[in-house]
Formats: structure tokens, C-alpha cells, sequence
């Protein structure tokens, strides 16, 4: 059926695409990704030969609109070079598009690295804060992670192997208390994660440097739990408001 059909790709291991995922892909008119060359070597991996279009959100808006038409007529699937499209990815100006031109849309859901990592990391993840890509200067860099240091919720960056020392040098300087998950090489032969304080995993980053892929996971803020002292006090100001004599006087 013509439409739009968001697919997920591998994230390392090409075993991780859907069953869905391939139909969907065998079945359309036309691919539309962020790399032909990347997105080639899949379909040739998978058996499947479709014509390339390539997209970014940076596309021209002609380019977009003429895209958009197309999927009157046409199915149009759309990846990226890994994992969910539109997660730190491009897409979302396209579906943004479609939804407002009544193009059917649909997604065959899969592999995602913000997911992979909160899910291997242990760290709390009934609510998460994924805040893409911290900034590569260092002023901004700290700057966000001071905007973020009170969100109560655990945080999920996508990092690069060359940034990662200088990113954990900054959760250092300001959440030095936090735990914090490096999610390397994600679903690849030399898969790793690795929890700890900042201080600890810089140790060990900077003895052995890092390759590959990386998620960065920020546990939330340590629960304050309240001294005795506090407890105390709090304590006798309740049984104070519980006087037999304020009672009475009720
Ligand atoms: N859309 C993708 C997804 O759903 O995961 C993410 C695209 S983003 C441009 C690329 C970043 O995702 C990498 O810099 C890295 O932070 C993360 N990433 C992708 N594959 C990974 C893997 N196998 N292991 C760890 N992180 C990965």
C-alpha cells in the first residue's frame, strides 16, 4: 500500500532486523535513506535491490515535497544507517510532512541504542531524560549538564569514542556522585558495559582508550534519605500538632 513506512535497522548485528522490517523493505516501491552506500550494503546483505533516494532533514524543502508526493501513489521505506530512524537521526521534518499532508504512515519498530543501553545498564528506567548528543565545547557541554543535573530521572546520551574522556570529565566536575553506564559497541562482537563513578570509569578510559560506539546512561540523583536528627524533629513537630489540649480546643 502507498504510504510512508518507517523501518529499524541493525545497530552492529545484522542479525537484528525484523521479520516485518525485511517485508516491508522487499515489498516497497523505494528506499529512502541517509546513505546509499550504507544502506546498499544492507539490501545486498538481505537479497533485496530497491532504488536509493537519499534524504536528510536538511533535504530541500522541494526535494521533501516531491518525496511526500510520491507516497500517494508509492510504498516509500525509510531508514537510516543504523537503528530507529529519527532517534538522533534524520525523519522528522518528513513525517512531520506527511502527517500533515494525511499520508499513511506506519513504523516497523527494532533496534534502538538509547533502548539497548537503559535496558543492559541496570539503572533506574521507569522515567529517562534521552538528551541526544551532549555538545562537543566544553563550556556548552557543562553548561547542559548543569540544565540537566535536576532532572530527576535517569539520562541517556549518544557519545563518540574520541569525546567520551572529556564527556565524563565534565559529569566529574558536576554530578561527581552520580552512577554512570558506558555502553560500548552495542550488539558487536567486543559488546562492553561499564558502571561507576565518574572518577572510576575515567580511570579505566583513560588506561584503555576507547573504540567503537557509545551510549553514556547518567543514574538519577541519590535519594535523600533523611538523618535521624530529621526524623527526629519532624517527628515532634507532628506530635505537637496532635496535643490532647489543641484537640480539645477544636
Ligand atoms: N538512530 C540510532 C539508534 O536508534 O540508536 C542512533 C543514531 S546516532 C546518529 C549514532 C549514535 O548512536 C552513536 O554515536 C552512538 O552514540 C549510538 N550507537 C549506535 N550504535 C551503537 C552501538 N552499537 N553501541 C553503542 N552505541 C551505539
Amino acid at each position: 500500500d502507498p504510504g510512508l513506512y518507517i523501518v529499524a535497522t541493525p545497530i552492529g548485528n545484522l542479525g537484528d532486523i525484523t521479520l516485518r522490517a525485511i517485508e516491508v523493505l522487499r515489498g516497497c516501491d523505494a528506499v529512502a535513506c541517509e546513505d546509499t552506500r550504507v544502506t546498499g550494503k544492507l539490501l545486498r546483505h538481505l537479497g533485496i535491490s530497491k532504488p536509493l533516494w537519499r534524504y536528510d532533514d536538511h533535504s530541500e524543502h522541494r526535494d521533501r515535497n516531491r518525496l511526500v508526493e510520491s507516497m500517494r501513489t508509492r510504498a516509500v521505506a525509510l531508514v537510516s544507517d543504523a537503528g530507529t530512524p529519527l532517534v538522533s537521526d534524520p525523519g522528522y521534518r518528513l513525517v512531520n510532512d506527511c502527517r500533515a499532508e494525511g499520508i499513511p504512515i506506519t513504523a516497523a519498530p527494532g533496534a534502538c541504542a538509547a533502548v539497548m543501553g537503559l535496558s543492559l545498564s541496570g539503572l533506574p528506567n521507569d522515567r529517562f531524560l534521552f538528551a541526544g548528543f551532549l555538545p562537543a565545547k566544553d563550556k556548552a557541554r557543562r553548561e547542559m549538564l548543569e540544565e540537566l543535573s535536576v532532572v530527576d530521572t535517569t539520562l541517556v546520551f549518544y557519545e563518540t569514542a574520541p569525546r567520551l574522556l572529556k564527556s565524563l570529565e565534565s559529569i566529574r566536575a558536576i554530578l561527581p556522585d552520580r552512577e554512570v553506564a558506558v555502553g560500548r559497541e552495542l550488539t558487536k562482537l567486543h559488546e562492553e558495559m561499564r558502571r561507576g563513578l565518574p572518577d572510576g570509569l575515567m580511570a579505566y578510559y583513560e588506561a584503555n582508550p576507547p573504540r567503537g560506539e557509545i551510549v553514556l546512561l547518567v543514574g538519577p540523583p541519590p535519594v535523600r534519605v533523611m538523618s535521624k536528627a530529621d526524623g527526629d524533629t519532624l517527628l515532634a513537630e507532628a506530635l505537637e500538632t496532635m496535643k490532647p489540649s489543641q484537640a480539645a480546643a477544636h
